[in-house]
């Protein structure tokens, strides 16, 4: 019997007590390596004392503060430091207190910086399917989750929606990179152009697709057509980086590589690393020099925004992973975990890719490997996934719907940053044993090796 309103009532959950680098111990002693990071969140893993330590520091001196009497020192020095490495043309952070927060209020700047410059026309939002935003209504409303979406459709504000850039199943036979960056690029702009060129505001994307498509790298070139695409059109870019920014790639802000920047920018998750809740939505110059110029504020606001204990304890994230060098580290261990993957997966009849960038890798499953014919979603192979790695001592991240929201699977892995070459090791390991005897649970077992 619990109080709690858990998210499945009816599973019985382990209780978490504690915490020893990459992995939680609960409360019979038994210990998982946190290969998912919960939900890409926790980059330092569960014990780094520099965090504790900073928001024991901050809480003592000064919990909180309301952002419209105070700022902090720790609001500003954290604001600065993202700042000065952000992309170009970023030139202030807006602190809130997750992603689907920082998408909120990234699409209410869109607006109103329209509203601000006389472009009140603009209204649409375009965004891509088989992306997640968050899930409030505004964030669900512009996300490409359908089966998220489902039940809340009719409180829904209009959004658009465009193909994902997911070449495993998308890009065409004998179809270059270029060739199908482009043909994404030309669907944008017939999209705005239905739309009416002066009617759309923004366009939404997941800079490396996240939760509802397995960690999906866009192709070579899609970003910077995609950029060409809203320059043309004076629509503005919001890039969602809540799951695969600050480090996740191996590089702090997943877009650096590929060379664009965006107009807004959310981040969240790997930014506090778990240790306290907080997001932010980064701005370009254009849009807060637009609002400071006319209304001079912008229309929002929630009463934990700029908490100073969140702060803090994203500042000494942020220089944990640089004293440490650990996006050095993000990027060997990320190679070194999908090589063994590749490896213990290459001929194994029902993986289909394995892909990502940094330590954000995802695996997709499939019945049969020539077709990519998916797993019929009553065998609920994910969730038979996550089961068996529990067993095992794994926490993973596997989710159905890969495809079009109904069919696919795919378990996402994202661990943190601080992982040794061992440790990877032991996560595939479990992973390749996890997956084989969900194959068997789920139904699947006389197509399984050995
Ligand atoms: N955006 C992306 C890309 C996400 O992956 C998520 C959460 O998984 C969100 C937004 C929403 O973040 P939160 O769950 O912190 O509200």
């Amino acid at each position: 019997m619990s109080y709690v309103f858990h998210r499945m009532p009816k599973k019985t959950l382990p209780v978490a007590v504690s915490g020893d680098g990459i992995e939680i111990i609960d409360s019979n002693g038994k210990r998982y390596i946190d290969a998912s990071g919960g939900a890409a969140v926790s980059c330092l893993g569960h014990s780094d004392r520099r965090v504790v330590e900073a928001i024991e520091a901050q809480a003592r001196q000064l919990a909180y503060a309301h952002t419209s009497f105070f700022t902090t020192e720790a609001a500003e020095a954290l604001a600065e430091r993202l700042v000065t490495t952000a992309p170009a043309g970023i030139g202030h952070a807006y602190f809130v207190s997750g992603g689907s927060e920082a998408i909120e209020a990234a699409l209410k700047l869109a607006r109103q910086y329209f509203v601000e410059i006389g472009q009140p026309r603009r209204k649409h939002f375009i965004a891509r399917r088989q992306s997640y935003h968050g899930n409030t209504l505004g964030a669900l409303a512009i996300g490409g989750n359908a089966w998220r979406r489902e039940p809340f459709l009719p409180l829904l504000i209009e959004a658009h929606h465009v193909s994902p850039c997911y070449a495993y199943r998308d890009q065409l036979p004998g179809e270059s990179e270029e060739a199908y960056a482009q043909r994404l690029a030309d669907e944008l702009e017939k999209t705005i152009l239905e739309l009416g060129p002066d009617t759309v505001a923004a366009f939404v994307a997941e800079t490396v697709g996240g939760a509802t498509v397995g960690a999906v790298p866009p192709v070579r070139g899609y970003f910077r057509k995609v950029r060409e695409v809203c320059d043309k059109y004076g629509v503005l870019l919001i890039l969602d980086e809540v799951m695969c920014g600050m480090g996740r790639t191996g590089h702090l802000y997943a877009c650096e590589a590929d060379d664009v920047a965006p107009d807004l920018m959310t981040i969240a998750k790997g930014l506090g690393a778990g240790y306290q809740p907080i997001g932010a939505t980064l701005v370009s110059d254009r849009i807060y020099d637009a609002i400071v110029a006319g209304s001079g504020f912008f229309q929002h606001g929630h009463t934990y925004i700029g908490h100073a204990t969140a702060c803090a304890a994203a500042l000494a994230v942020q220089r944990a992973i640089d004293e440490e060098n650990l996006l050095a580290n993000v990027k060997t261990r990320g190679e070194q975990l999908r090589a063994m993957l590749r490896e213990r997966f290459g001929s194994h009849p029902h993986v289909g890719d394995v892909r990502g960038r940094g330590l954000f890798v995802g695996v997709e499953f499939v019945l049969d490997r020539d077709s990519k014919a998916p797993f019929d979603p009553q065998c609920k192979l994910n969730a038979f996934i996550k089961q068996e790695a529990m067993a095992r001592g794994l926490m993973v991240y596997p989710m159905g719907g890969t495809i079009d929201g109904k069919r696919g699977d795919h378990v996402l892995l994202a661990p943190p940053f601080i992982c040794t070459a061992d440790d990877i090791d032991r996560i595939a390991d479990r992973l390749a044993d996890a997956v084989d005897a969900a194959l068997v649970a789920a139904g699947a077992s006389t197509t399984v090796r050995g």
